[in-house]
């Protein structure tokens, strides 16, 4: 069962290939790409100007019922997000309906005020994907730094993590 990207229009364009070629070989199932159009979200806080990240997972779960879509999937939107327990979050995933959601707001250089990076913005962007289609796999959080299981609170512990699986977050990967 291939796992699906869904590339809401409005994320940062042209690097969805590479993305989705990196994402592809570290989990090492089918990956599918979805050049998507404006994903309807809900969950937005006009005064956190954030939207509610299980809202929004809602949302998917809802999209995927409408759509009879069984695979595990993954929305890629440009908006910041936040969850009950976090002022702020890269993504956050629910396993029992299969569905991810990664925001590049903060995974773009411009967010700090720092010079544009295409590579750094596609290797986030391929972590925290990773990071969350491996949840909807059955992978919980890995105390490993640089492993892609382990949850970042900043943009540093982001990129400390490398492109990786540790051996036993790999082991735990469904066709491998
Ligand atoms: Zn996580
Ligand atoms: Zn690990």
């Amino acid at each position: 069962m291939g796992i699906l990207i869904y590339w809401d229009y409005r994320s940062p364009d042209g690097i969805q290939t590479p993305v989705h070629r990196i994402i592809s070989g570290l989990i090492g199932c089918p990956v599918d790409l979805i050049p998507g159009d404006l994903f309807p979200l809900d969950g937005y806080h006009r005064i956190r100007r954030q939207y509610d990240a299980g809202r929004v997972l809602n949302r998917i779960g809802l999209f995927k019922r409408m759509h009879t879509i069984d695979n595990p999937f993954l929305l890629v939107i440009p908006d910041d997000l936040y969850s009950e327990s976090s002022d702020f979050v890269f993504g956050l995933a629910r396993a029992s309906i299969g569905a991810a959601v990664v925001s590049t707001a903060r995974l773009e250089n411009e967010y700090y005020g720092l010079d544009d990076n295409t590579g750094l913005t596609i290797d986030r962007i391929a972590k925290e994907g990773s990071h969350e289609i491996g949840h909807l796999l059955g992978l919980g959080h890995c105390t490993i730094p640089e492993c892609i299981m382990f949850q970042p609170g900043t943009r540093d512990e982001l990129d400390r993590k490398q492109k990786w699986f540790c051996p036993t977050c790999r082991s735990q990967l469904p066709g491998i």
